[in-house]
């Protein structure tokens, strides 16, 4: 990463999670363990629930979404970040693909499935699972299952740029 500093300002950055099993978040808070003291300078985490119980939609310059969208309450959650982020970006598989969160699009037949009713007659569950870019525009993705922690980085860095934190 390009690290000589342009001025104080810093990345604003919102970390979320939606249906999915949270691994790209896991594999966040690992490489926070190699680039935390880095980060801090051009990075400030204004939305990331796996690191701090204060968390703000506002003003965002860049939000990474990870996990499918599969309620109405959730889709209702990605417009709010939609409208208070200048950049969105599809994070893992799920939230690019819908995959393998989606998976159960494909289970209809109600008889062979009544769990499943059972949960979509007690929860406030969507009737299909959505990619991302299907509820709100996208900027950006970062494919993998995790997602790819080198492209992760390339575009982390890539905004650092384009806000004109770092040279
Ligand atoms: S893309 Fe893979 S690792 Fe990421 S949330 Fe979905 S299942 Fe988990």
């Amino acid at each position: 990463m390009a690290t000589e500093l342009v001025g104080t300002k810093k990345l604003v950055v919102g970390w979320f999670s939606f249906t999915c099993c949270e691994d790209s978040t896991i594999l966040l808070t690992e490489l926070l363990n190699d680039h935390l003291d880095q980060w801090k300078k051009v990075v400030e985490f204004r939305y990331f629930k796996a690191l701090k119980t204060k968390n703000e939609i506002r003003e965002l310059d860049v939000a990474f979404i990870e996990g499918a969208i599969s309620s109405p309450k959730q889709a209702k959650e990605v417009l709010t970040i939609r409208e208070n982020a200048k950049y969105v970006v599809a994070v893992g598989a799920c939230a690019v693909t819908g995959l393998p969160s989606a998976s159960r699009n494909n289970l209809v037949d109600e008889k062979t499935n009544y769990k499943l009713y059972w949960y979509f007659s007690h929860f406030d569950y969507s009737d299909k699972v959505q990619k991302l870019s299907e509820v709100i525009k996208i900027d950006d993705q970062i494919n993998g299952c995790p997602m790819n922690a080198e492209v992760f980085m390339s575009t982390l860095n890539r905004y650092l740029k384009e806000f004109g934190i770092v040279h």
